[in-house]
C-alpha cells in the first residue's frame, strides 16, 4: 500500500500560522492533497494537546490516530517541532528538531519535563534552554520509542548546518547522543542531491515535510514522503526510517531546492538576490547597497561542507521525484502571479483545481500518475506541458534568497520564455 506522509507540519498555536491550521480543515485538505499520514504539529502545546485528545481517537494500538468519529481520512502520528538555543565555542547555536511520539501520552509526558526549560504555552513550537544532546536523552527518558530528528537542515536561521547559527556536523551538535539521530529533514531549499555530496550524511534517513503553516494544498504536503507499507503504524513509519529501508520508503517528493527561500544567497531589504555561489563568493558576501552581510544561499553552505562534486550518488541512496504544488502550476498556467496566495485562492484557481480533483482524483494522483493526456482534457495543454516538465525535473525557477520564495519560470523547458510577473527587473545587475 502506497502511503504518502507528511511528518513535519504546526497548529494555529505556532507563531504565522493561519487561524484555520485545526484539525478538520487539515483532515479535509490532506484528502484533496492526497496525504495518507500527518503530523499533528505542536503536541507539546497545552491547548492545542487538549484539541488533540478530543479531536482525535486512536486506530488500534498502532500509535496513529484519526479524526474522532470519521472512520477514515488521514491518519495523524503526534508530532512536534522545537527550537534549542545553546552555547558551543563561544558561539550561540539555534537549532529546530522534529520530534515523533507513539502516542499523545508520551508528548503530554516530554511537555511535562520540558516545561523546565521553555515557555511551552508561549509557541507551538518552543524555544528550549538546552542542549540538543540534552533534548535526546530527555526525550528517550520518556521513551525509546521517540524520532529526533534535525528540522529543515540547511537553511540559515535555526537549523542544525545552518550558515548563522548551526554547526558542522551531526555529532557537533547532539554529541554522546548522536548514534540516536537516524534521519536529516532536507527543508525546501535543498534536496537530495545537494545532500548526497556531503558523505557524511550518508548514513542518514533524508526525509523531506512541508513544515506548513496553513492547510491549503499548496502548502499541506509542500514536500512529504512516500512510503509502502503492508500496515500503518507508528512502529513500521519509524522502523523503515531508522533502517533507512528502500523497499519501505519508495521517494521522497521535493520542490526543486531552488524554490526554496534560502536556495542562493542575497539581502531582500535591499532588493539585492539572488546572487549565485560563486558570485557572492567574488563580492566577499557583503551586499553592495548597504554593505551589510549577505544571507548566504544554502546551496553555498552545502559547497563549504561539500566533500564530493555534483552529481554524486552514494550507494543506498533513496530516490526522490520532484514536484510542485497543483495550485501554483495551474495560476502558472493563467499568467496568474502564483506568488500571491490571494491568486492561489482565487475562486479561478480553485475551480480549475477541483475540477481536476473531481474528474481525476487526489492532487498527488495528478501530479504524480495522471495521464497527461487527461489532464489536458480537463485543463487544457499548459497545464499538461508544466506537468510534463515538472515531472522531468524541467521547470526553470529563479532562485529564492534571504527569505524570498523562487519563481517558477513558465514555459522555460518548451521555448516560452515569459514570465508571469517579474517584480523588481534591477535585481538582474548584481548577477
Ligand atoms: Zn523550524
Ligand atoms: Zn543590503
Amino acid at each position: 500500500m502506497r502511503i504518502i506522509a507528511d511528518l513535519q507540519i504546526h497548529s494555529k498555536y505556532s507563531g504565522a500560522t493561519s487561524s484555520r491550521m485545526v484539525l478538520e480543515e487539515l483532515s479535509y485538505y490532506a484528502r484533496l492533497k492526497g496525504l495518507d499520514v500527518l503530523g499533528t504539529g505542536d503536541a507539546l502545546h497545552p491547548i492545542w494537546m487538549e484539541e488533540l485528545k478530543r479531536g482525535l481517537e486512536k486506530v488500534d494500538e498502532k500509535g496513529v490516530y484519526r479524526l474522532r468519529g470519521s472512520g477514515g481520512g488521514p491518519l495523524f502520528i503526534v508530532q512536534t517541532e522545537v527550537a534549542t538555543i545553546h552555547e558551543l565555542d563561544k558561539k550561540t547555536r539555534r537549532i529546530h528538531h522534529v520530534i515523533l511520539f507513539r502516542d499523545l501520552e508520551a508528548a503530554a509526558q516530554a511537555a511535562d519535563l520540558l516545561s523546565k526549560y521553555g515557555d511551552l504555552r508561549s509557541d507551538g513550537r518552543p524555544i528550549l534552554d538546552i542542549t540538543p544532546a540534552f533534548l535526546v536523552e530527555l526525550m528517550m527518558e520518556v521513551s525509546q520509542d521517540c524520532l529526533i530528528f534535525p528540522a529543515h537542515a540547511w537553511t540559515p536561521w535555526w537549523s542544525i548546518f545552518g550558515a548563522i547559527s548551526g554547526v558542522d556536523t551531526v555529532e557537533e551538535c547532539y554529541e554522546d547522543k548522536s548514534d540516536k539521530i537516524y534521519a536529516i529533514e532536507t527543508g525546501l531549499s535543498s534536496d537530495p542531491l545537494m545532500n548526497w555530496r556531503v558523505s557524511r550524511l550518508d548514513r542518514y534517513t533524508l526525509l523531506s515535510s512541508s513544515d506548513s503553516h496553513s492547510p491549503y494544498p499548496y502548502r499541506l504536503g509542500r514536500e512529504a514522503v512516500v512510503f509502502e507499507l503492508e500496515d500503518v503504524s507508528y512502529d513500521e513509519i519509524v522502523d523503515a526510517i531508522k533502517k533507512k529501508d528502500s523497499k519501505r520508503i519508495i521517494m521522497t517528493l521535493e520542490v526543486p531546492p531552488s524554490y526554496g527561500k534560502y536556495h542562493w544567497s542575497g539581502h531582500r531589504r535591499c532588493g539585492v538576490g539572488p546572487i549565485p555561489p560563486a558570485r557572492a563568493r567574488e563580492m566577499g558576501y557583503r551586499c553592495p547597497i548597504c554593505g551589510r552581510r549577505l544571507t548566504k544561499g544554502v546551496e553555498d553552505r552545502v559547497e563549504e561542507l561539500a566533500d564530493r562534486p555534483p552529481g554524486a550518488r552514494p550507494p543506498g541512496a533513496l530516490d526522490f521525484q520532484y514536484v510542485i504544488p497543483l495550485q501554483e502550476l495551474i495560476a502558472v498556467s493563467m499568467g496568474l502571479d502564483y506568488s500571491s496566495e490571494t491568486a492561489l485562492n482565487s475562486k479561478k484557481v480553485w475551480q480549475q483545481y477541483m475540477g481536476l480533483i473531481n474528474s481525476l482524483g487526489n492532487e498527488f494522483h495528478i501530479l504524480l500518475d495522471a495521464s497527461l493526456e487527461k489532464i489536458a482534457e480537463v485543463s487544457g495543454p499548459r497545464l499538461a506541458t508544466l506537468i510534463a516538465d515538472m515531472r522531468r525535473g524541467a521547470i526553470k525557477i529563479r532562485p529564492g534568497y534571504d527569505g524570498v520564495y523562487g519563481r517558477i519560470i513558465f514555459g522555460s523547458a518548451s521555448g516560452n520564455t515569459r514570465t508571469p510577473t517579474q517584480k523588481r527587473g534591477s535585481l538582474e545587475d548584481f548577477l
